[in-house]
């Protein structure tokens, strides 16, 4: 469960792994306490702050006056913004200013931004000096609920997302959810398709309460704290069950198969595809793929999609801007994304609104005629 901090609009999230334990603080203004929060909890006095080009002009000054404020001396990075920052080139610059500041294992790396900061910060914390304290203060919705909790770190190569990376748990995660008031429209929904997925893999009754008090998240006040606090509870709870991904955490990738395909198809480009857009579309082409199989009936398939559809998410293949490339190349790419074993993939299905599961002897030719019917061609 959830509990409620000192102020009556934070939450706080235990993750209770064993030896790596860490609190995730959820409210309002959180970004101005960061010193504070962090000084309570590590002994190292140095940090360096890794965020990019659209977050620093707006809280790096915040971040950095609190740290001094409580005796943490740091240095900061600011990189570009997007997916293609999570690169061996920009690891190698994060690495180097790790190591110029003299951080050490008890020190720590703060990562100060969306998904993409959290994780490559994450991987450069997780192998520098062999791993040094990591504290993520996500900025973006889809950090807040998603990648900044659950210790998974990475960047990308020419042979696909997330293909190089460690698990290397945070100490802290601070989620301030008044930094939600700046992220543009398209990133907030992008990250509240991740917020969709806790309530399909196994939470029908977050699913409906989502349909029912969306907007509400959308403005910001205790309905998007609570979401948050949802979410992170629901994450937090699947990687303390299965924290390396031998079997359940696999869930969380429910709709992620066929969105990093999309990714992938869209060579990262932002303006056509963000990660959560493709999440979108790749939990419904996930719910209609199982109704398609005779899993579960369409119903459930047409709820997700009119859910997603209404808070202004791409649904389907054919809004992706510009020209897909064929059956055949998505194809490769999910084989890339996931294990093949003659010919069979592992999916995350689902039975209906909050029964996913874990399929993994799903013949990749079903995926492939699937695929060919939704393809806009
Ligand atoms: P992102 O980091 O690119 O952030 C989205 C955009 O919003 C960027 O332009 C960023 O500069 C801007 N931004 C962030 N916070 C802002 C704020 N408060 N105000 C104004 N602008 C702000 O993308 P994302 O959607 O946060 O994360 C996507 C990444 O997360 C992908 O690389 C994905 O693979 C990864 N991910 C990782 C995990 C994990 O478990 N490690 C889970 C899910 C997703």
């Amino acid at each position: 469960m959830t509990t409620s901090t000192g102020s009556s609009q934070e939450r706080r999230v235990h993750v209770p792994l064993v030896g790596r334990a860490y609190d995730i603080l959820i409210g309002p203004g959180l970004i101005t306490k960061a010193g504070g929060e962090i000084s309570s909890r590590l002994k190292g006095r140095r940090a360096a702050i890794i965020t990019d080009e659209h977050v620093a002009p707006l809280y790096l000054d915040m971040i950095m006056d609190s740290l001094q404020t409580d005796g943490i001396e740091a240095v900061s990075l600011t990189l570009p913004a997007g997916e293609k920052t999570k690169s061996f080139e920009h690891y190698m610059a994060v690495c180097d200013l790790i190591l110029e500041a003299r951080i050490e294992s008890n020190d720590a790396v703060i990562a100060l931004g969306g998904g993409v900061i959290g994780d490559l910060a994450g991987f450069a914390a997780g192998t520098v000096r062999r791993g040094v304290r990591f504290v993520q203060i996500p900025t973006s919705l889809l950090a807040q609920v998603d990648s900044s909790v659950g210790g998974k770190t990475g960047i990308n190569t020419r042979h696909g997302k997330n293909l190089v990376g460690v698990f290397h748990q945070p100490d802290l995660v601070l989620a301030d959810s008044s930094v939600l008031d700046t992220l543009s429209k398209r990133e907030f929904r992008a990250g509240y398709a991740e917020v969709v997925k806790y309530g399909l893999i196994d939470k029908p009754d977050f699913f409906e309460w989502l349909e029912k008090n969306w907007q509400e998240v959308f403005a910001g006040g205790q309905a998007r704290i609570e979401a948050i606090a949802t979410s992170c509870q629901a994450k937090s709870d699947v990687v303390v069950e299965d924290e390396f991904e031998n079997g359940r955490r696999a869930l969380l990738n429910l709709g992620h198969t066929f969105g990093h395909a999309l990714e992938a198809a869209t060579e990262y480009d932002s303006k056509r595809l963000v990660h959560g857009e493709g999440v979108a579309i790749g939990t419904v082409l996930a719910h209609q793929f199982s109704s398609r199989l005779n899993l579960a009936s369409p119903d459930g398939a047409k709820r997700v999609e009119a859910h997603l559809k209404a808070v202004g998410l791409p649904v389907s293949m054919h809004e992706i801007p510009g020209t897909l490339p064929p059956v055949e190349t998505l194809m490769a790419a999910i084989a890339q994304d996931k294990k093949v074993k003659s010919g069979k993939l592992t999916f995350i299905l689902t039975h209906g609104i909050g029964q996913s599961f874990v399929a993994d002897n799903v013949a990749a030719s079903e995926v492939e005629s699937f695929l060919k019917e939704k393809h806009p061609g």
